[in-house]
């Protein structure tokens, strides 16, 4: 088992109502079904209880200028709600407590906030939470194909190295790092080893999980860069929300990244299929809503995307999108050859 650094970190029940008697006031930044589930269990209730999904600067800029007079920020839910409790937390120099409701968000556990602007997301701000609560019975509340699909991000590790240990060789990017290269295949090592436990919803299994992801926070932080856990699996996540001009769940999408890469790879593809088995993930393109098409047409632009858009080096800029890249890519999701 592994030992993670990072944010301070609370697991456990009823942790937010520990906290909230400490607090004269707060505001909290929600999603609408984890604070149907806490809210009621609170001992006073919010200034304000600002709904969060839209990162544009404007609209959280609008929210810094109109934020009520409290002594904390407190954000529950998605990456969404993470995201957007940091800015106010940063821009208002508050403190932040953090609730995430599913164990696919790492946005809890990095400083800078995803801003969605026109062009796509940038980063900006730096925010220390308090704490990050990690409430069990929250998590048992979300849909289990969300809280499987939180190892898309651990996952990714899998396919990253791979692209890292090439563009190193190939003397692009960031330099090599033994130890952050080493911690990438303990991170896929220790996935494997949560998965059996997050398909039945184990508490351990959802702890384990988050302190990855706590560990890859705080290292990507460390390190200056995620080359060891973000590579061409997130590009191909990346070509298809541009190419399909819309997004499924974070986790899922990026392990359809690792599932696909990793073969074209030529890189232990029955390992990442393995790991997805033995969490339960939803792989099949029907349960994703995704069809083929989209599949085959984001990989048609995979090596010029990530080209224009100056991603690092990694076994998508010289990939051939032939008929036998296109074969791979469907045994990889175990297509049948004559599927749509
Ligand atoms: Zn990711």
């Amino acid at each position: 088992m592994m030992v993670a650094q990072g944010f301070a970190t609370r697991y456990g029940r009823n942790l937010l109502a520990d906290v909230v008697p400490s607090l004269a006031s707060y505001v909290a930044v929600a999603h609408p079904e984890p604070w149907a589930v806490l809210g009621p269990s609170l001992a006073h209730q919010p200034e304000a209880v600002i709904a969060a999904g839209d990162l544009t600067r404007a609209h959280l800029e609008h929210l810094v200028d109109t934020l009520p007079r409290v002594d904390a920020i407190i954000g529950i839910g998605g990456g969404s709600a993470m995201d957007t409790a940091k800015w106010l937390h940063w821009r208002r120099e508050l403190p932040l407590y953090q609730v995430p409701s599913i164990p696919s968000v790492d946005a809890c556990f990095t400083r800078m906030i995803a801003l969605r602007d026109a062009g796509g997301v940038h980063y900006e701000g730096d925010a220390v939470p308090v704490a990050v609560l990690v409430d069990f019975d929250l998590m048992a509340a979300a849909p289990p194909a969300l809280v499987r699909g939180g190892i898309g991000d651990v996952l990714s590790c899998h396919t990253a190295r791979f692209d890292w240990q090439l563009a190193a060789r190939a003397g692009r990017d960031h330099p090599w790092d033994e130890h952050a290269a080493q911690m990438s295949l303990a991170y896929v090592d220790e996935v494997e080893a949560l998965a059996p436990l997050l398909a039945i919803g184990a508490d351990e299994g959802v702890r384990r999980l988050m302190e990855c992801h706590r560990d890859i926070g705080w290292r990507c932080h460390d390190l200056g860069h995620a080359r060891f856990e973000e590579g061409s699996e997130h590009f191909f996540a990346y070509a298809f929300e541009e190419v399909t001009g819309r997004t499924i769940m974070h986790g899922e999408l990026v392990a359809m990244g690792v599932l696909i890469m990793s073969s074209l790879q030529d890189n232990d593809p029955q390992r990442a299929r393995r790991i997805v088995d033995l969490a339960q993930m939803r792989t099949r393109l029907d349960d994703l809503g995704v069809t083929w098409g989209e599949v085959e047409a984001s990989l048609r632009r995979l090596p010029s995307f990530v080209d224009e858009q100056g991603l690092w080096f990694s076994v998508a800029n010289s990939l051939r999108v032939d008929d036998a890249a296109l074969g791979t890519a469907r045994d990889a999701l175990q297509l049948a050859a004559s599927a749509p």
